[in-house]
């Protein structure tokens, strides 16, 4: 199989909390590391980064020894809370080993319909790009309930990290998560699932076969991801979903090495 076209300069990653928590809770500090050091390494080249980072309920649990979320959304966000300040440690312990500054930028999904918010949005994340700092976005669990109730379709981080892309003006988004890209059928109920390499267009055939979340702590599984990718799409803009247990996968999917699944309106290989 030839090499991918890919020309990316801005690009947002998004990693779920399925690749930086273990199944059985504990931190994945492997992934923590390599994460900081491929984006590091990325920057120090000129790329500019944000990262879009899941993972503070994850870590909230884990901080206070619990085995799974309380049943209560107020509880959840309180949860939540303890988790994204342990979460922002362990990036900036990390990051700071290669050298790089990070800043946090919470966020809800819908801060960009109102003109004066999005300005102020867009503003902070020029100003920490031209800086050379790598945004680390995640939701605001404190003042919106999307990713923690997810009774409700819209409000996630698989379509914030769509979202910041679209208003950053990103080439790339880069979804890491525990699977190694879009299959058929789901992977985790079908052992004759197939990796779909390249995809073009996401209408209802691909929905269709786009089940939930396969892991105890991710979220939105499938089926939030293609809608991100149909953002990603309808703009002209590339992903690729990728497994992120290995975050140095980012390496091969800029080199256009044919890892994961890419969303590309041009899908075709280039030899
Ligand atoms: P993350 O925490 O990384 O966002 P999720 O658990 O929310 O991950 O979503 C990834 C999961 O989606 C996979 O582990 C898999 O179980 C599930 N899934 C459902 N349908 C599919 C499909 N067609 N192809 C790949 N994965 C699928």
């Amino acid at each position: 199989m030839g090499t991918r076209k890919i020309n990316a300069n801005r690009i947002v990653v998004k990693v779920g909390t399925s690749s930086l928590i273990h199944p059985n809770g504990a931190i994945n500090l492997e992934t923590f590391d390599q994460l900081a050091y491929t984006l590091s390494a990325l920057n120090n080249q000129g790329k500019e980064l944000i990262l879009v980072s899941s993972g503070a309920m994850g870590v909230g649990l884990n901080k206070m020894h619990l085995k799974q979320r309380p049943a209560e959304i107020g509880a959840q966000q309180a949860l939540s809370a303890i988790g994204q300040s342990e979460l922002m440690t362990l990036f900036t312990q990390r990051f700071d080993h290669y050298l790089t500054d990070i800043a946090q930028v919470l966020l809800t999904h819908d801060i960009f319909d109102y003109p004066k918010s999005n300005k102020f949005v867009m503003d902070t994340f020029n100003c920490l790009l031209k800086d050379n700092v790598v945004p680390v976005v995640n939701e605001n669990d404190t003042v919106a309930t999307d990713e923690l109730d997810h009774r409700t379709t819209f409000g996630d981080n698989d379509q914030l990290s769509a979202i910041v892309a679209s208003h950053m003006n990103a080439d790339l988004l880069i979804v890491l998560s525990d699977i190694d890209g879009f299959y058929d059928q789901n992977p985790k109920k079908f052992t004759d699932a197939h990796l779909i390499s390249e995809v073009s267009n996401v209408a209802d055939d691909e929905f269709t076969v786009a089940g939930g979340s396969g892991s105890r702590f991710g979220t939105g599984g499938m089926h939030t991801k293609l809608l991100a990718a149909q953002r990603m799409l309808a703009e002209d803009r590339q992903m690729v979903l990728a497994n992120g247990k290995d975050p140095q996968i980012i390496f091969d999917i800029l080199a256009g090495k044919p890892v994961g699944t890419l969303f590309s309106k041009e899908c075709v290989n280039h030899e």
